[in-house]
């Protein structure tokens, strides 16, 4: 039996896009073989390769002067590799610190530059985004980095940060493709695919042209920018399924009308189940209202004692994956765009059901 799969990534899935895949698991486009058994220099792979290029550029309406890669090394590996191209070893970076995965990149960034935190949101212990226009922005800075929505603590910016022309990295790990994006606003855009594109082992990094061949002498090579750019992302074997599945997920995305059709819904999705969240007395999220993550809803009960039983009995009932990231406890419902609306409901349903038991 299939269930609604909550976790925070790897993430559900569109379930038409597993049923397509497994349709095509032998023979993909009558070579007789699996996807993941034709070189990937090959005229069929290459072509379904730029196929979904094209449909994600189509999707976020990439402008023509950002190039799209398919890399691997996670959204982790760009945590490296973004300073590595961008900036020199004596230059400094500007990162704004909004949770744990601002954190992870900052402790990364330091390895190579010189990092200043432009913002910390300590004081609200991460429950919070900086006020626009509040950064402490360096003169001359390499690029700004910030994490459009923090994954584990569930906190988004509602707004693109002004960097006053140096260039903005986002990592969109946990957000891509939930809503239209503004490309033009950014210098380069990544995300690992675990979450709202496909399988792991994919990252997408969308990067202004005027931002490449900029990598320092030691940049692995599969990691400058410019050498991957040059070869259309295959200098060595692409992670050759996660890029085919990725595209059909492109598909199924245009076919629901694109991103502001995906968006309303996604919107829907979090209004109603922050709507359920806010109406209890008895589960509460910790989030600024303003702040609050359309992805990943984190939610506590008065009585951890009892949260072992949340999770026992949801998962009886078909909710799987709603414990809270370890290192903050609590609950977190993760509801990219593959969770459809009838999991929301059937999760609120569950919580009533829940607290009318317990509460
Ligand atoms: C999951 C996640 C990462 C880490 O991705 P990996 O592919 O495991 O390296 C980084 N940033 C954010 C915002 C994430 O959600």
């Amino acid at each position: 039996m299939r269930v609604f799969n909550f976790a925070a990534g790897p993430a559900t899935l569109p379930l038409e896009v597993l049923e397509q895949v497994r349709s095509e698991m032998t023979d993909w486009r009558g070579g007789g073989m699996s996807v993941m058994e034709v070189s990937h220099r090959g005229k069929a792979f290459v072509a379904a390769a730029a196929e979904a290029e094209a449909d994600l550029r189509r999707l976020l309406a990439v402008p023509a002067n950002y190039k799209v890669l398919f890399l691997q090394g996670g959204a982790t590996g760009q945590f490296a590799a973004i300073p590595l191209n961008l900036a020199a070893a004596d230059s400094t970076v500007d990162y704004v610190n909004t949770g744990a995965w601002s954190k992870k990149a900052i402790s990364e960034a330091k390895r190579y530059a010189k990092v200043n935190v432009a913002a910390d949101e300590a004081a609200s212990k991460y429950s919070t985004v900086p006020a626009a226009g509040s950064l402490a922005l360096t003169a001359g800075a390499a690029y700004v980095h910030y994490t459009p929505n923090e994954t584990i603590g569930g906190v988004e910016f509602p707004y693109i940060p002004a960097t006053g022309g140096v260039p903005l990295v986002g990592d969109f790990s946990s957000t891509i493709l939930s809503r239209p994006l503004d490309v033009a606003k950014f210098g380069l855009i990544y995300a690992g695919a675990q979450k709202n594109i496909g399988p792991a082992g994919l990252v997408v990094v969308i990067i202004r042209e005027d931002l490449i061949g900029r990598a320092r002498a030691a940049t692995p090579s599969v990691w400058d920018y410019a050498q991957m750019a040059a070869a259309d992302s295959m200098l060595n074997t692409p992670p050759t399924f996660g890029w085919y599945f990725a595209g059909l997920v492109f598909k199924w995305l245009l076919k629901q009308g694109g991103l502001e059709a995906i968006g309303a819904k996604n919107r829907a999705k979090a209004a109603r189940l922050y709507g359920a969240i806010d109406a209890s007395g008895f589960y509460a999220n910790p989030v600024a209202k303003e702040a609050r993550s359309w992805m990943n809803v984190p939610f506590t009960i008065p009585d951890a004692a009892l949260e072992k039983t949340f999770l026992a009995e949801a998962a009886a009932a078909g909710l799987a994956n709603l414990e809270g990231h370890r290192s903050v406890g609590g609950f977190r419902a993760s509801i990219y765009n593959a969770m459809p609306m009838e999991g929301i409901d059937a999760l609120i349903a569950f919580m009533k059901e829940f607290e009318r038991r317990h509460g």
